[in-house]
């Protein structure tokens, strides 16, 4: 028996129109119809949440940004709000995901401002840790991991902290068909677990929910998910074909 409701999320990063959006969601929503055991989120890009938003609407199914701004409104060209989020009908947002950190020069103390905004616009936030292949090959993994928990959360109350959700992505298993063993996830979500218990209290570690995200498909889902310690994934490729990421949150 379970102690906490799975997620499961997909990131659909820059892949989809709004008419592409609809397809999936004509094919998605009756193929998950049935899954009451966990809870569905789908981060499609900006131009199609609210496309997204009305096509999941009477399901279970949730919808998530990719990214916010901290400001609430301003001259900052290419951004979105919280309140713009949640406006377009979602309940969630990624935060931190490695690609904006990779690329669009995301740091922890960025994802701790984004962090707060979407806490107090009510969304809630997926955020997003984990190492690169050099950080493991230099047996630097909980030390990276553990900065990037410590930043990301710093300044939070154990009751600010409550609704979060934490993804451990780590960088070497996103996109490259490489996924972490069960064992390597579930090690590294004991870390994250610890991390919390230590910066927040045993309660809040407990009742945290640690996604796991890197290359899950439908074929290495239940060996995943058969370990207590991952409460859901976070998945990218595989999310954007409907019959597939059915088949994982239908694990
Ligand atoms: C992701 O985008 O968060 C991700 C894990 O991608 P993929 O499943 O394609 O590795």
């Amino acid at each position: 028996m379970r102690r906490r409701t799975p997620v499961m999320a997909g990131n659909w990063k820059m892949y989809k129109s709004v008419a592409q959006t609809i397809e999936f969601f004509e094919k998605f929503k009756p193929l998950v119809a049935p899954a009451a055991h966990c809870e569905i989120v789908i981060a499609p890009p900006f131009p199609a949440l609210a496309a997204a938003a009305e096509a999941a609407r009477g399901s279970r199914i949730r919808i998530a940004g990719q990214n916010l701004h901290w400001e609430a409104e301003g001259a900052f060209t290419g951004e979105v709000s919280a309140a713009m989020l949640s406006a377009a009908g979602c309940s969630h947002v990624i935060i931190g995901h490695s690609e904006r950190r990779q690329y669009f020069g995301e740091t922890d103390q960025t994802v701790n401002r984004r962090l707060r905004a979407a806490l107090a616009a009510g969304l809630i936030p997926i955020v997003c840790v984990g190492e690169k292949l050099e950080h493991r090959e230099a047996g630097r993994t909980n030390a990276v991991v553990g900065e990037q928990f410590d930043g990301a959360f710093a300044g939070l109350t154990a009751g600010e902290f409550s609704p979060i959700l934490v993804a451990y992505e780590p960088v070497w298993a996103i996109g490259t068909g490489r996924t972490a063993t069960p064992e390597i996830a579930a090690e590294a979500h004991r870390l994250i677990r610890d991390r919390a218990a230590g910066r927040f209290d045993s309660a809040a570690a407990e009742s945290l929910r640690i996604l796991y995200g890197g290359s899950v498909k439908p074929d290495n889902i239940r060996g995943l998910m058969a370990r207590p310690e991952i409460d859901g994934v976070l998945v990218g490729g595989a999310s954007l074909d409907a019959q597939s990421m059915a088949a994982i949150v239908n694990f």
